[in-house]
């Protein structure tokens, strides 16, 4: 059987080999923690940094076409496993995602509208940037995730001592935006150019990071929903994109719609897919690495996907407890997945559990119920 590679070796990384693995291929994961989720399950392990000759050489002898789980694996590194095998994103297309400004440029190029913005790199830059985008965050152009890397500023005074804060690296001022809703596009995009999406999700988020993500009829409406599949398909059109991305959106309080990020690889937002659609993003990921064609996936159920962080272990100050798995499993139609990662922190994405059912009501009266076996509060 053929050998299908991952850079990473994170939870996007398991659940890919997961997706492979059933369709019949071997995996080979590239990370350099030998307890890492997805290497601990794949068939082949290369212990070594992204950036390492031999670890790459490695990863290529060992398969026949290469993906990212990882947003930022180093464009030298892609570009030099593209010189031996096909390697898909693209190093460009990975490059342009790592970097919000290049990001937001592209975006724009692409005729998607998104927050007002600066690119933040000096002194000079902060005292240019405009009134009008204060009251406003500072995100890190490069390396941010879950929030990190960002700080919300009201002033001028504020923005200064932010980006000291942020060690004085590159950043986008962008302006804080009344937000109405969230929500996410998966796409893929084979070699010919045939794309294909998973329905609109609708996310949550909590302290900057994804809690709930909501997928049925009723979470966006539909000439919203029209217009964020039709921008993720421009974004990913413009890109010459190969493989599975997700364009996260603001619903703006005026009705309107504007883009935020991209993700180069399948997102936390689409993990209901494994359970609530017939094709996962995963399967996506791995049909468009094979050159397997693409069909439209199919959504038979409704789904609500909690994500479970690292706080759900430490609810009682001074002890570990283990959550209470049996009660969740006890409930019709929840799915649990746990990530296998070996120490619990807060804010740690440990796994997530995804509910289906025969109706919107009944996934929402599960997830409630479930929530509550939790002892958390997610929506
Ligand atoms: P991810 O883990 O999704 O990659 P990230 O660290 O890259 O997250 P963003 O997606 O840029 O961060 O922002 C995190 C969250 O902060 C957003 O989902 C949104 O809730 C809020 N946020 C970000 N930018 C703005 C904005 N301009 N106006 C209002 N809220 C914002
Ligand atoms: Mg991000
Ligand atoms: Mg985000």
């Amino acid at each position: 059987g053929a050998t299908l590679g991952v850079m990473g070796g994170g939870q996007l990384g398991r659940m890919f080999v997961h997706a492979a693995q059933r369709m019949g291929y071997f995996t080979a994961v590239l990370d350099p923690d030998e307890n890492s989720p997805a290497g601990r399950v794949s068939h082949h392990h290369v212990r070594a940094d992204y950036l390492d000759e031999l670890g790459l050489a490695q990863l290529s002898g060992h398969a026949e076409a290469i993906t990212t789980e990882f947003e930022n694996v180093p464009a030298g590194a892609m570009a030099r496993l593209a010189e031996h095998r096909p390697v898909a994103p693209g190093a460009k297309a990975v490059a342009i995602a790592q970097d919000r400004t290049e990001e937001k440029a592209h975006f724009t190029r692409c005729g998607v509208r998104c927050a007002p913005y600066a690119a933040i790199t000096s002194e000079e830059d902060i005292a240019r940037a405009g009134d009008d985008l204060l009251p406003g965050i500072l995100k890190t152009s490069r390396l941010g995730y879950d929030g990190k890397g960002q700080a919300r500023v009201a002033t001028r005074a504020e923005l200064r001592a932010a980006w000291q804060n942020l060690g004085r690296t590159d950043c986008v001022l962008e302006k804080m935006l009344p937000l109405a809703f969230e929500c996410s596009v998966v796409v893929a995009r084979g070699r010919d150019g045939a794309m294909v999406h998973l329905p609109v999700q609708r996310n949550l988020h909590r302290n900057g990071i994804l809690a709930v993500t909501e997928v049925h009829e009723q979470c966006i409406a539909p000439a919203q929903a029209q217009q964020a599949v039709a921008a993720t398909r421009a974004i990913a059109q413009g890109l010459d994109y190969v493989g599975v991305l997700c364009v996260e959106f603001f619903g703006l309080e005026d009705g309107s719609l504007v883009v935020n990020e991209m993700a180069p690889r399948p997102h936390n937002s689409g993990h209901w897919s494994i359970e609530g659609a017939d094709v996962s993003q995963f399967e996506l990921q791995v049909r468009t690495l094979a050159g397997l064609p693409l069909v439209q996936p199919r959504q038979h159920s409704p789904a609500i996907m909690l994500n479970l962080l690292g706080d759900l272990w430490f609810r009682e100050a001074g002890r570990e407890l283990t959550p209470d798995w049996a009660g969740v499993l006890a409930l019709p139609g929840t799915h649990l997945h746990l990530y296998g990662k070996l120490s619990a922190r807060p804010g740690r994405k440990m796994g997530h559990l995804t509910v289906t059912g025969p109706s919107l009501e009944a996934v929402r009266a599960t997830a409630l119920q479930a929530a509550q076996c939790l002892g958390i509060d997610p929506f």
